[in-house]
């Protein structure tokens, strides 16, 4: 592996300059050019003060300039924050206050979100580089430079604050290391040559995006940048556009077949599409026993969390499964089961998962408590979820603190969602407990189909025959669109919080 992230497209500049490194709607760079793009965005940072060990903010959907912006930090060894344009104006300013940003960087000409934002940090639009109409502000001017270490293991690449699906955001500290090994094992799984052409529709502010960019251009493929989620164009690139590897959370799937579907569309021609993936979320089979007969290709499960950059484990294209497994482990990654409160765990029971490896995170930015608890003296992270293993294959149960224990009865979410989504009107749900004097209800919020008048009893009949009673929920309440983030995971402790206020 090189030392640093930017290194990974050096040998492609020598070896095939002219193939496409990087295409959005209408613009493209090949290796030549992204290389020097990337060299003169740094040569403009460098000018505008940044230092190595600065955290700059990059307020951006993906785009080229990001990709841009992204590499010219990495060459500057300053640290890159990578934000979501659709944060509100609390998060972005959490983000900003917390890490102690010195610049921040918006693409306001690619994004009407990052130029509203820029306005309100009163950025000045200016040419950085050779990129064109990028708003600049200069924030906390202040603040230190974090020391520069020289291990790629130690020198921190980006800092990426979680989406917060469990209410507390936290900086995650993410290395070269890291995110080189993450990478280049998740390539290696994949097969990955020069001949991909990726679409990376995820955001680059999240992981999985971040992820997919780094090992695309690792072995010489071509990224799709996309700045905005489209079934329509989604599946344009599919039959017309040659896309070969194509990565989504389930709702990415989950849109393009009710889109399909609305407008009546005859069954996609897949094109050069070989290999499609989702991680992020549980999988509902029966979402993906659609998405395969629609793609004739296995939907391969992963599991992933930020804090691991992101692999984990992996359903492999060449041993697909038609079950809830996520795979079998990444190589060079350890992992143990532990039984909760330190209680013994036999040989396929579910306990906590607990991972060790060069893709774990150093640490959370500014919290060395936080850090202490996630991540042992002997290097093992715990990453909060519920799992167990039937032989090598790790199949995730939930989360150790969505777990609702009603009447002493383990409740898993995730196996009650599973069996709500089986109901053809059902487009999404969310099972969360509820406090009641001394014990847990379940309680099942759901989206329904539009135009269904699918009731709540219907539901319950549906799932009663399939759910032992303590785990049917006592109450199913149908929203009109559960809230989620801009990676389509929902937001489960804003359910919990409506419930608590009644
Ligand atoms: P926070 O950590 O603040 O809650 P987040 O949930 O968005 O934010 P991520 O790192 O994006 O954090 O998500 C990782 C979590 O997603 C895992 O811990 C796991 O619970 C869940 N997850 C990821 N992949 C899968 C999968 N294939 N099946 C089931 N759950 C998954």
């Amino acid at each position: 592996l090189p030392a640093r992230i930017h290194q990974v497209i050096d040998h492609h500049v020598t070896a095939t300059p002219d193939r496409p490194a990087l295409i959005e709607d209408g613009a493209s760079l090949n290796y030549r050019e992204l290389d020097r793009a990337v060299k003169a965005t740094a040569d403009a940072l460098a000018a505008l003060g940044i230092r190595a060990g600065d955290r700059l903010m990059i307020v951006s959907e993906n785009c080229i300039a990001l990709a841009c912006l992204l590499f010219a930090a990495f060459r500057l060894d300053a640290w890159a924050i990578v934000a979501n344009p659709r944060l509100s104006p609390r998060e972005l300013d959490q983000i900003r206050d917390h890490s102690g940003a010195r610049r921040a960087y918006f693409t306001a000409g690619v994004s009407k979100e990052a130029a509203i934002h820029a306005s309100r940090y009163g950025a000045n639009v200016q040419n950085v580089g050779p990129l064109h109409n990028i708003a600049v502000s200069a924030l906390n001017q202040g603040t230190a430079p974090e020391p520069v270490e020289a291990d790629p293991a130690k020198q921190v690449a980006v800092l990426i604050y979680t989406s917060g699906t469990t209410g507390t955001p936290k900086g995650v500290m993410l290395t070269h290391r890291n995110l080189l090994f993450s990478a280049a094992t998740t390539a290696w799984f994949r097969r990955m040559d020069a001949h991909d052409k990726v679409y990376v529709v995820l955001p680059i502010s999240h992981i999985v995006g971040i992820s997919l960019l780094i090992m695309t251009l690792m072995t010489g493929g071509t990224v799709q940048l996309v700045s905005k989620y489209d079934p329509a164009a989604l599946a344009r690139a599919i039959t017309e556009e040659g896309v070969t590897i194509l990565n989504g959370v389930p709702a990415t799937y989950q849109r393009l077949l009710e889109y399909k579907r609305v407008a009546g569309l005859p069954k996609l021609d897949r094109g050069a599409l070989r290999l499609i993936a989702v991680a992020g979320a549980p999988l509902d089979l029966d979402l993906k026993s659609r998405v395969e007969q629609e793609l004739g290709l296995p939907l391969l499960n992963g599991y992933g969390i930020t804090e691991c950059s992101p692999g984990i484990s992996g359903v492999r294209f060449d041993v697909p499964r038609d079950d809830h497994a996520v795979g079998t482990l990444l190589p060079g990654i350890e992992a143990r089961i532990v039984g909760l409160k330190g209680a013994p765990v036999s040989k396929g029971q579910v306990g906590e998962l607990h991972v060790r490896g060069p893709n774990v995170m150093c640490g959370y930015y500014r919290a060395p408590e936080l850090t202490a608890k996630a991540i042992d003296a002997e290097g093992w992270f715990n990453t909060g979820d519920l799992a167990r293993f039937e032989g090598d294959c790790l199949f995730i149960v939930g989360r150790t603190k969505e777990m609702i224990i009603r009447s002493g009865f383990n409740v898993y979410p995730a196996e009650i969602e599973a069996v709500l989504s089986t109901h053809d009107a059902v487009v999404q749900c969310a099972v969360v407990g509820r406090a009641v004097e001394g014990n847990e209800e379940v309680v099942a919020f759901v989206q329904l189909l539009q135009g269904s008048n699918t009731r709540p009893e219907d539901l319950m009949a549906h799932i009663a025959p399939q759910l032992t009673s303590y785990k049917r929920p006592s109450e199913i309440i149908v929203l009109d669109a559960l809230p989620a983030t801009s990676t389509g995971k929902i937001l489960k402790h804003k359910l919990a919080e409506t419930l608590r206020a009644g």
